[in-house]
């Protein structure tokens, strides 16, 4: 976190120009390890080189996706060739590489559980290599932000403090709490385990929660930017999509712009991204992207039409804003969004989303998850930590009817 962050995310005022800013993207068709390391090579030295972003030599913390350890085929996490790739490519620079990140919040953070996700995700293979480390360390300590706008201080594992610098290794996926998650919201994962629900208590609202991510963005500042859009996953991620071929990688120093090329990617309105509305907001990008350096290969060819939106999604933005029927019904959201309901022929009652609930909405019924809908602040972590498919995302009967007739307004 001592890296020099001058192209990254860097504040611009309302009348400022934002700087410019490189997002290569790079055709990679599979995860064939010989594969992917060209295509990383060439998107790095599309953006100028490794040298102009992490200095040789260094100590460099290496930032998955791994939510919670599942096998590559699946999705949810970076895929360990990608990593691979990274990894490979800081070693040729002459960096010790150490991987870590904290799985999703119903895991403890333990060494044991740890070790657990690392070999489900295929990350353990990794550390043969004496290049690279997995993490194992689990302390955290306090990274205060006095420049933040809703958050000063974050829980950061401990590796962050003696890096010099942080990749984040992000997947590209839909995600129903926030719509999409590539490289901005990956971050979030530096928060360690039962720390998660504590954080999503405190900012509940999407907007809140958008403004919280570009603050740890701001305090972290990653010095580079990888996207795993070979195989992305739609629908209702980040756990329970469907993969998505994308057959591109994607490279950056700024997680925002690259987000933004993801947008584009995945068909989706940058506006309709909470933490990219908010960072859109404070003059930190562009919805259009008109400050980023498109780099490689044309997007139109890797673009999904039709892209599944995960069943969260309510409609753009803008018809939200302009349609009166649609702010009114915004006030009824308890009753028209929709919300966790746990399948009890599926829950086998291993309890993760009970541990993981920020509310405490959700007890254990004689090994059956029972949610209680009136205390859900619906911020689908549950959905998120059910490697079982027992927490599905339903409208109430009112909100069925409501959504009905909404979709002719
Ligand atoms: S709903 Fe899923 S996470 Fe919750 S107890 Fe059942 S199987 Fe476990
Ligand atoms: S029950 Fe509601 S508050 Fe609890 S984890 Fe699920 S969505 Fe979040």
């Amino acid at each position: 976190m001592t890296s020099d962050d001058s192209e990254a995310i860097h504040p611009a005022g309302e009348h400022e120009t934002l700087p410019e800013v490189p997002v290569a993207l790079v055709s990679c068709a599979d995860y064939d390890p010989s594969h992917v390391y060209d295509a990383l090579r060439r998107g790095i030295e599309l953006i100028g080189g490794l040298e102009r972003w992490i200095s040789p030599g260094t100590k460099v913390l290496v930032k998955p996706n791994l939510l919670q350890g599942l096998s590559p085929e699946r999705a949810v996490c970076t895929h360990p060739a990608v990593m691979g790739g990274v990894i490979r490519l800081l070693n040729e620079h002459g960096c010790e590489v150490t991987l870590a990140d904290s799985p999703g919040g119903g895991i403890r953070y333990t060494a044991k559980n740890l070790m657990k996700q690392y070999q489900e995700a295929g990350y353990a293979v990794l550390a043969e290599d004496p290049g690279c480390t997995l993490n194992l360390d689990t302390g955290f300590r306090p990274l205060i932000f006095e420049g933040g706008k809703v958050c000063r201080e974050f829980p950061v594992i401990t590796p962050c403090f003696s890096s010099d610098h942080i990749v984040v290794v992000s997947k590209a996926k839909a995600h129903i709490l926030t719509l999409m998650t590539g490289a901005t919201k990956n971050l979030f994962g530096l928060i360690p385990g039962l720390e998660k629900p504590l954080i999503h208590s405190r900012f509940q609202t999407a907007e809140r929660f958008g403004d919280m991510i570009i603050d740890l963005n701001l305090a972290v500042r990653p010095s580079l930017q990888v996207a795993d859009a070979i195989l992305a996953m739609e629908g209702d991620g980040p756990t329970s999509g469907h993969p998505r071929h994308l057959g591109v990688l994607l490279v950056s120093p700024s997680p925002l712009a690259l987000d933004i090329i993801l947008c584009r990617l995945m068909s989706i309105d940058p506006l309709d991204v909470p933490y990219l509305s908010c960072a859109i907001q404070r003059g930190l990008c562009s919805a259009d992207g008109k400050e980023i350096t498109l780099l490689g290969d044309p997007p139109e060819e890797y673009t999904a039409h039709a892209f599944k939106k995960p069943r969260t999604y309510r409609g753009s933005r803008r018809t939200i804003q302009t349609s009166p029927l649609f702010r009114m019904v915004h006030t009824l959201g308890k009753v028209y969004g929709v919300r966790p309901t746990a399948d009890s022929s599926r829950c086998t009652g291993c309890g993760k989303c009970a541990a993981i609930c920020p509310a405490r909405a959700i007890t254990m019924d004689r090994r059956h998850a029972r949610i209680h809908t009136g205390e859900c602040i619906r911020c689908f972590c549950c959905h998120e930590m059910c490697t079982e498919g027992a927490i599905s995302l339903k409208r109430s009967v009112p909100g069925s009817i409501l959504h009905l007739v909404l979709r002719w307004f």
